[in-house]
Order: C-alpha cells, then structure tokens, then sequence
C-alpha cells in the first residue's frame, strides 16, 4: 500500500469524493490542483484509455503512483452518449434538452468509472465501476457535481443531487472502482 498516491485530476468534486474515500486507508492524496503536472489531454475514445492515459503520464512526470480516473454518463436513448465526452457535453441542461425530442420519458442510464493506477515501472491496472438509474425530467438537488441532480439510481428515490454523499460514495459507480482498487490493494500487501 502507498502512503501518498497523486491523484491525477483538477476536478473539485471528484478530488473530494476520493479523497474521503482514500482517508481510511491513511493515504495522503494530493492533486493537480496543490501540485504542478502536466495537462493530460483526454483523446481516447474509452474510459479505459483516457484513465490509463492520464495516470501514466502523471506517474512519468511525478515518479510517483498516479491514480486517475475517466467517469461518464452514458444514455441509453441517446446510443451511449455522451459517455467518455460528458465532460465536454454541456451539461445536465444540455442533457435535458436532447431528451425532450425522444417520445419516450423514461430514460435509463448509468454512470462509468474506470479508475487507472499507474506506478512507476509496473504494469497500469484498471479498476471499473458502473450505476444503473435512469435520468428524471427536471433537476432535483445540490449536492455533488456534474450531472447528479438529474440522474436517480436504481431502487433509490432521491436523485444524487439529493443524496447524502456518504451514501452516494457507496454506491456510485467512482465508489464501486474505488473498493474495487481497495480490495486488491489488500490483496497485494498480504502476498508482499
Ligand atoms: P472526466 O472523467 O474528467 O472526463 O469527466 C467526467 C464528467 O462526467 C464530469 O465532468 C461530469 O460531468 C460527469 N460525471 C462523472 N462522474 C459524475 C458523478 O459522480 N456525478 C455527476 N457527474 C459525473
């Protein structure tokens, strides 16, 4: 297990998300946004990619293990989109008004996350986590980031929005990579 893991991302929400996620383990995290790395540009065309990408190239600079992560929300009336683009997408207002012109108002989604650790001289490994919901008519919420206030998991009422982050940490899809990277950590330090 490391001590200290650079977190290869200058997103707020996320860097608080997994910053109290990693707490626990006694990992200090520090970021793109208390550190100068290179902008990592973010030109694959899967979650895989992009976070293997940006933790390798963090990793490189640093000399240090570099977790990243590429995360999405992936329509399922919209073929997938905006997935590994939603970032760039224009948001959840965006989001919404695409959706007015689909005849159906039930739309199932889920979130992506695909979480890269990459460490100097090994072999990048890759941790996913996925949340299936679908996304409501109108914004509801102002917890989180991005497009929580209108994305509602499946067998919850509140939209993320909505949710205590302690729950939401849980259960998301970035939650579900990161125990997911928890587990085999444990793993690795009882065979080392
Ligand atoms: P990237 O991983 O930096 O490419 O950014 C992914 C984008 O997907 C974010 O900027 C958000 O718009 C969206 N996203 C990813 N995870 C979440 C989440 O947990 N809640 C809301 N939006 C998210």
């Amino acid at each position: 297990m490391f001590n200290e893991l650079i977190l290869a991302s200058k997103n707020p929400g996320k860097i608080k998300e997994l910053s109290a996620l990693l707490a626990p383990m006694g990992v200090r995290v520090r970021s793109a946004l208390e550190m100068d790395l290179p902008d990592v540009v973010e030109d694959r065309d899967t979650f895989d990619g992009n976070a293997a990408k940006k933790a390798e190239e963090i990793a490189a600079a640093t000399g240090l293990p570099a977790l990243a992560d590429d995360s999405g929300i992936c329509v399922d009336t919209l073929d997938g989109r905006p997935g590994v683009f939603s970032a760039r997408y224009g948001g959840y207002e965006r989001l919404l008004e695409e959706l007015k012109a689909h005849t159906s108002d039930v739309h199932p989604a889920h979130f992506m996350c695909v979480l890269a650790l990459a460490v100097p001289g090994q072999q990048t490994r890759l941790y996913e986590g996925r949340i299936d919901g679908h996304v409501v008519a109108a914004p509801r919420g102002t917890s989180g980031f991005g497009y929580d206030p209108v994305f509602q998991p499946k067998g919850y009422k509140e939209t993320f929005g909505e949710m205590d982050p302690i729950l939401k940490n849980k259960i998301s899809h970035r939650g579900l990579a990161l125990q997911a990277f928890v587990a085999d950590m444990g793993k690795a330090a009882k065979t080392a």
